[in-house]
């Protein structure tokens, strides 16, 4: 018989839950698919054709699925779509913000944290949504990559997320006197 340690056992568990992740349901077909190509899926999905999923972004139909799938209540996701999402303008931080994964998330976080204030959480939601948008824009620029910011946020990466929330917080013309 083959004895497997808790340490081994514990590692597989891991590696299974790191993997649950990357799928979900379809939102239309509610068919088990790889969430990284849910906007190609939705595109060709008979169940999603012609609905109002197919203008979606890839973030809406990433949170959609894991709020089908449990992940994530339904009523704080329904708050950040139908509250914070419509007063966000479609200028590049907006949209950034209203795609990446990990910035949804984030602003999720947020309408949980302030949910006793109904007319304030919007703002306060957006403007953290914004933010970590700025971050997220300031480390493509310097990587000259389109990576999403939990790619970025990575130990190797340290420099280069320093620079990047400098840029965010210092004034262009004053960025090369604090840098040096
Ligand atoms: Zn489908």
């Amino acid at each position: 018989m083959i004895m497997i340690s808790q340490t081994v056992k514990m590692k597989i568990k891991l590696l299974i839950w790191k993997n649950m992740e990357k799928y979900g349901a379809c939102p239309g077909c509610l068919a088990w698919i790889n969430l990284r190509s849910v906007k190609r899926h939705v595109k060709k999905c008979p169940a999603s054709t012609g609905t109002y999923l197919s203008s979606q972004s890839k973030g809406t139909l990433i949170l959609q699925s894991n709020v089908i799938c449990g992940r994530i209540p339904s009523s704080a996701f329904q708050a950040l779509i139908k509250e914070v999402f419509p007063i966000m303008k479609n200028e590049d931080t907006e949209n950034v913000a209203k795609q990446d994964r990990l910035i949804i998330n984030l602003g999720y976080q947020w309408m949980l944290r302030n949910k006793g204030n109904e007319i304030m959480r919007k703002y306060y939601t957006s403007s953290v949504m914004r933010l970590a948008a700025r971050l997220l824009l300031a480390l493509r620029h310097l990587d000259k990559s389109q990576k999403s910011l939990d790619e970025f946020l990575k130990p190797g990466n340290f420099e280069l997320v320093v620079k990047a929330a400098l840029r965010c917080c210092i004034p262009k013309n004053l960025l090369a006197t604090h840098l040096r």
